[in-house]
């Protein structure tokens, strides 16, 4: 049966689209391709779906994420695996040399290389062990939110080897082993333990400058998998509480230009994405996520 179909692709697989969409085409499908920022599967394109009368959604490039139910809408997840170079794996063996028991994890991207990847850990001598998340649904995968398949391994391994494209993944990692950040993209390795402290140092930071901030905006965006009204709405009423004078903004995409416009606001708390906290220098102000709103009640209340 022929249907309309959207296609949605994150950030660096829009490229792929045409071919992909040429494929459904020649089945006699009819196709629109999604052209909204897109970086995880928290964010399927619902409503250019609902606005297409697409039958169906395909989303590229993640596993599924969240419960999504929207009558009339197929959902299919598509992974879009891509071949990373392990050579620059087996060249980086001598950095964990001293290291019996390692934990592997890397990005849904290179799962499908996972078994390969243990397989060349092995064959050094070391024992592998792997886990799983609990919003990355595949062993020994990791996701900018949810880095527990590594934090989990941390007790029983002598350190922790993250393959994949970039810092943003392991940078999510919290764990007090050695954690090797292989990129066979840059066919580099290197230990990023002093770039997670810095960070966690920054967080600490951020989480002060906003128990100190008077008017805090409370950012909730309408993303499927990021919608958390009731969640802002507690902490609003809990700031109030604590006299600070909250406000919550909603947003589809979260665009620093327009936040600095409201020049309204001491500091930022995200309901969304909680990843958001890297990016506090082009928000301007300090912004914590809803991980660490406990400690950030407890401070408001020591200080009074
Ligand atoms: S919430 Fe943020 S880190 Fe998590 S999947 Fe979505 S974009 Fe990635």
């Amino acid at each position: 049966m022929f249907m309309r179909i959207l296609l949605q692709f994150p950030q660096g697989l829009k490229q792929f689209a045409l071919a992909e969409s040429a494929k459904f085409e020649k089945e006699g499908h009819e196709v629109f391709l999604s052209a909204t920022p897109c970086w995880g599967a928290c964010d399927l394109a619902l409503e250019e779906a609902k606005k297409t009368g697409a039958q169906k959604l395909v989303h590229y490039g993640h596993c599924k994420y969240h419960e999504v139910t929207e009558k009339g809408l197929e959902i299919e997840y598509r992974l879009y695996p891509i071949d990373a170079d392990l050579q620059i794996l087996k060249s980086s063996l001598e950095k964990i040399n001293q290291y019996k028991k390692i934990g592997v994890v890397t990005t849904v991207s290179h799962i499908h290389q996972l078994d390969e990847m243990k397989k060349m850990l092995k064959a050094a001598g070391h024992e592998i062990l792997t886990s799983k998340g609990s919003l990355a649904i595949m062993d020994g995968q990791i996701l900018g939110c949810d880095a527990s398949a590594a934090s989990k391994l941390a007790p029983k391994v002598d350190a922790i080897v993250y393959v994949g494209g970039g810092e943003f993944h392991p940078l999510g990692i919290d764990a007090s082993k050695p954690i090797l950040a292989i990129n066979p993209y840059a066919n580099e390795s290197y230990f990023l333990n002093k770039q997670i402290e810095e960070k966690r140092k920054k967080q600490l930071g951020m989480l002060i400058a906003c128990s100190q901030a008077k008017r805090i905006g409370i950012l909730v965006s309408i993303k499927s998998g990021q919608f958390s009204l009731k969640a802002a709405e507690a902490a609003k009423a809990r700031l109030k509480e604590l006299g600070k004078s909250p406000s919550i903004l909603v947003t589809g995409e979260v665009d620093f230009d327009s936040l600095k416009d409201f020049n309204s606001f001491d500091a930022y708390i995200t309901t969304a994405c909680p990843r958001l906290t890297d990016d506090s220098e082009r928000i301007g102000k300090p912004i914590i996520n809803m991980a660490q709103l406990p400690a950030l009640f407890s401070l408001i209340k020591e200080s009074k």
